[in-house]
C-alpha cells in the first residue's frame, strides 16, 4: 500500500510541539492513543476534510459533534458573512441571543430559561455551582468515563481524552474538591439507590450523560434514566443531563425528548454553536433566577453570546427545525448502515466487534462482550483499534482518534461515503485478522 505523503503535516507538528504542550490545543486531537503525528487541517467540505498535504479525508470526527450539517455548509457561511460586516463583538445584548434562547426553549420545553456561555465546560461547571446554590447542599454524582468538561470536580474519572491519555482523575484537582464528587458505575441503578441512602441529604445533583458518549458511546439501560428522576426527585437533588453531545444530535429535543424524561437542568455546546465556540445552561425559572443578575450565583462572560457565535447556532437549529422530520430518521439510518455493515465485515474477517449505537452515534469495541459501562468498555483491544485507525486513515477516513469517543454523522455524509467506509473497513479488518493469525 502506498503510505499517505504527511510531510508538511508532520513538519508542522514538530514546530507545534516546540510552542503548544503535546502540539495541541486539546489533548486528544494530538493522536496519542493510536501512535502517529496529527494531521494539519487546511480545510473541508461537506462530509470531506483536507490535510495540509492536500489529502482528502471522510471526516467522522466534525469536529467532535458540533458539525451535524457537514463542514462549510452555505447557510452558515452566508449568515457568518453577514454578521462579520457589522463587527463581531459588543458586550451589550443583541436580537440574536434572545432568538438563540428562543429556539432552545422551544425544543427542550425543560429549559424554561437558558444562560449563553462559551463551551460545554463552562456550562457543566455553572449548572453545577448553580445545582448548589439551590439546595444548599454540596455533594455531585457523577458516572465513570462519563467526560462534563474540565473543571475540577469532574476530573475523578472522568472520559474522552483524560481517558483516552490515561489520567482519567487529574493532578492539580484538591482531594477537598474531588472528595465532594461521588463517581458511580453508568448504569448501575442500584449503586445510585445505595448512594441515596447513605448520603442522599448531601447530594446536590446528579450529572450524567443521558447517552454516554465519551467513554465510545453508551447508550443507558432501560430504566437507568428514570431511576436517576425518581432518586433526584425523591431526596430533593437535581438532575441535570448533559446534553452537550446529546442536544440536537439525538433528536430535535435531544435525549430528553428521546426518552421522555425531564431534567431539572440542561447543559447545551456542540451543535448549539454550529462549530463556533457556544454552550448553555438552563432548567426551570425559579433555579434559574438565581442567576446573576436576576439572583445571586454569580456567572458571566466576555465574549458570552458573541454575534458570530451565535448566528452560526442560530443557523444550525433553523436548519435543523425546518428538516427534523427528515433529518433525524436519516442521520439514524446512515448509522444503522455503517453498524451493520461494520458488524458484517468484522465477521467475515473472523473479528469480535461490538458497535454500540444510540441515533447517529456510534463507536467500535473490538471484545465480543456487550459494553455497558466504563469497565466493559475498558476490556475492549485498543491495540485492534489503534491498528483499525491507521489502516483507515490509509484509506482516506478520518476516525476519531481514540477508542473512547463517538463517530459523528453529518446530514453531508452520502450513500457513496458509507460505501467506501464500509469497504475501507473490509480491507482493514483483513488485515488486522492476518495480522493476529
Ligand atoms: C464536549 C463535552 C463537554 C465539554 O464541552 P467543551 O465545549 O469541550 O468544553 C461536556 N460534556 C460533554 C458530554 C461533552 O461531550
Amino acid at each position: 500500500m502506498q503510505m499517505k505523503n504527511i510531510t508538511r503535516s508532520r513538519h508542522l507538528f514538530a514546530e507545534a510541539c516546540r510552542l503548544l504542550p503535546g502540539g495541541v490545543n486539546s489533548p486528544v486531537r494530538a493522536f496519542q492513543a493510536v501512535g502517529g503525528d496529527p494531521l494539519f487541517i487546511a480545510g473541508g467540505q461537506g462530509s470531506k476534510i483536507f490535510d495540509v498535504d492536500g489529502n482528502e479525508y471522510i471526516d467522522y470526527v466534525g469536529s467532535w459533534g458540533p458539525l451535524i450539517l457537514g463542514h462549510a455548509h452555505p447557510e452558515i457561511v452566508d449568515a457568518l458573512r453577514q454578521v462579520l460586516e457589522k463587527g463581531t463583538s459588543y458586550g451589550a445584548p443583541t436580537e440574536r441571543e434572545v432568538e438563540l434562547a428562543f429556539l432552545i426553549v422551544e425544543a427542550l420545553p425543560s429549559m424554561e430559561m437558558v444562560r449563553l456561555v462559551n463551551s460545554g465546560t463552562e456550562a457543566t461547571m455553572s449548572a453545577v455551582r448553580l445545582a448548589r446554590a439551590f439546595t444548599g447542599r454540596k455533594k455531585i454524582v457523577k458516572f465513570a468515563g462519563c467526560y462534563h468538561g474540565h473543571a475540577d470536580g469532574f476530573l475523578v474519572q472522568a472520559g474522552s481524552g483524560a481517558l483516552t491519555m490515561g489520567v482519567p482523575s487529574s493532578p492539580g484537582v484538591p482531594e477537598e474538591i474531588g472528595g465532594l464528587t461521588i463517581v458511580l458505575p453508568y448504569n448501575d441503578g442500584e449503586a445510585v439507590e445505595r448512594a441515596f441512602e447513605d448520603q442522599g441529604e448531601e447530594i446536590a445533583a446528579v450529572i450524567v450523560e443521558p447517552v454516554a458518549g465519551n467513554m465510545g458511546v453508551v447508550p443507558p439501560a432501560p430504566g437507568f434514566l428514570q431511576k436517576l428522576r425518581e432518586l433526584t426527585a425523591k431526596a430533593g437533588s437535581l438532575l441535570i443531563f448533559d446534553e452537550v453531545i446529546t442536544g440536537f444530535r439525538l433528536s430535535y429535543g435531544g435525549a430528553q425528548e428521546y426518552y421522555g424524561i425531564t431534567p431539572d437542568l440542561t447543559c447545551l455546546g456542540k451543535i448549539i454553536g454550529g462549530g463556533l465556540p457556544v454552550g448553555a445552561y438552563g432548567g426551570r425559572k425559579e433555579i434559574m433566577e438565581l442567576v446573576a443578575p436576576a439572583g445571586p450565583v454569580y456567572q458571566a462572560g466576555t465574549l458570552s453570546g458573541n454575534p458570530l457565535a451565535v448566528q452560526a447556532g442560530i443557523t444550525t437549529l433553523r436548519y435543523l427545525r425546518s428538516h427534523k422530520e427528515s433529518i433525524y430518521p436519516e442521520l439514524t439510518k446512515k448509522a444503522e448502515i455503517l453498524q451493520d455493515g461494520l458488524l458484517k465485515a468484522a465477521e467475515d474477517a473472523g473479528l469480535r466487534l461490538q458497535v454500540n449505537r444510540a441515533g447517529s452515534l456510534l463507536s467500535l469495541f473490538f471484545t465480543e462482550f456487550p459494553v455497558t459501562d466504563l469497565e466493559t468498555a475498558g476490556r475492549a483491544d485498543q491495540g485492534l483499534f489503534k491498528g483499525f485507525f491507521g489502516l483507515m486513515l490509509q484509506e482516506g477516513i478520518y476516525l476519531p482518534p481514540s477508542q473512547f469517543e463517538s463517530l459523528f454523522l453529518s446530514v453531508a455524509h452520502t450513500d457513496d461515503d458509507l460505501k467506501r467506509t464500509i469497504d475501507a473497513a473490509r480491507l482493514s479488518f483483513k488485515k488486522l485478522g492476518e495480522g493476529r493469525a
